[in-house]
């Protein structure tokens, strides 16, 4: 049997999973252990080598059948996955700086390793998820909403990842803000330095630095005044507005809208099959979920006839999303025959 493994190392924790040669996944649920990321890449290493034994032995794999493996990341990573040598949020260990991921774990697992940033590995899955059979023919815009704004473009099936490894930073893309209502006197200045881009908008970072500083000062008995900080109203903010907490609402509602002016500038660049919503903002009830999908419909100027039926749809399996999109990029480059990737 040959097994891919599909691994999305993060800040605070590692995933894993495995699919076979079908790109059938062997693993329903979320396989997650603590990352000692801060412990720097040679702690980090050896953990997941351990870690991924065993999750093999969890899902009932024989670990000697597991041929490759795909690692996913958040960046800024070049192409071929050299974390940036002037170091990132996520691995801020001086050793992580300029460090070939791909390279080193591929010597430590002792199989070939391809790199995918998480973005464009959560794209990947929710493509091939969300367009089935037609994947290899079908275009899918996929944008994630958590602390910031991630996500990746798939064309015919392939993952756009351009000259640098940035194609897919949707976050940084421009949105003519002032277009939605309430938000023309927002300041939405982003960590890149572009102002008013969909992460600064649409991200729990926005809610923190943007859209609660701005917002709740109008409410001047409401209970976030009580959080101790600012990040800790931030994170109630979505269970608030869950529950109908009109500030909570609104400020939803703002990064819905900001959602589907970006949608519309999506429709116009590729005409996709489908566009993909995942991360924490969706991590909610059913009925808020279908209120925010709605939301972003309304934010997007009058279609085409021909695309008004443009699918809107949540990210499956968000909790492994990057996981099982690393395992299928590594599944496409590997040659069974070979077993080397082409
Ligand atoms: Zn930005």
């Amino acid at each position: 049997m040959t097994v891919i493994a599909g691994i999305d190392l993060g800040g605070t924790a590692i995933n894993y999973t495995f699919c076979d040669a079908a790109g059938r996944f062997l693993l329903t649920q979320l396989c997650e252990f603590p990352a000692r990321v801060t412990d720097g890449p040679t702690v980090c290493l050896d953990q997941i080598a351990v870690g991924l034994q065993r999750a093999a032995v969890h899902a009932g794999i024989d670990f000697t059948d597991v041929v490759v493996a795909g690692v996913a990341t958040p960046g800024p990573a070049s192409v071929a996955g050299v974390l940036s040598a002037a170091g990132s949020t996520n691995f801020a260990h001086p050793g992580w700086a300029g460090f070939d991921l791909p390279a080193r774990l591929s010597t430590q697992l002792r199989m070939p390793v391809v790199y995918l940033n998480d973005g464009n590995a959560a794209a990947l899955w929710g493509h091939v998820a969300a367009c089935g059979e037609k994947e290899s023919t079908s275009t899918s815009i996929t944008a994630v909403a958590g602390t910031g704004l991630g996500g990746g473009v798939v064309v015919n099936g392939r993952l756009v990842v351009g000259r640098n490894g940035f194609a897919g930073e949707l976050g940084h893309v421009l949105i003519p803000f002032e277009r939605i209502e309430g938000a023309a006197e927002l300041r939405p200045l982003c960590n890149c330095g572009r102002y008013g881009d969909l992460e600064s908008l649409c991200s729990l970072t926005a809610i923190e630095r943007v859209l609660l500083p701005a917002l709740l000062p109008q409410y001047p008995t409401h209970e976030l005044h009580r959080e101790s900080t600012v990040r800790d109203a931030a994170k109630r903010v979505r269970g608030l507005a869950a529950a109908g907490d009109p500030l909570s609402v609104r400020i939803f509602s703002i990064q819905a809208r900001a959602l589907g002016l970006f949608v519309d500038q999506m429709v116009n660049t590729f005409d996709p099959d489908a566009i993909i919503i995942g991360g924490g903002i969706i991590e909610t009830t059913e009925a808020f979920r279908n209120w925010f999908i709605a939301e972003v419909r309304k934010g997007m100027p009058p279609q085409r006839a021909e695309q008004r039926d443009l699918p809107l749809l949540l990210m499956p399996d968000g909790d492994t999303a990057g996981a099982r999109g690393a395992a299928l990029e590594a599944l496409r480059h590997f040659d069974e025959t070979t077993l080397q990737l082409q």
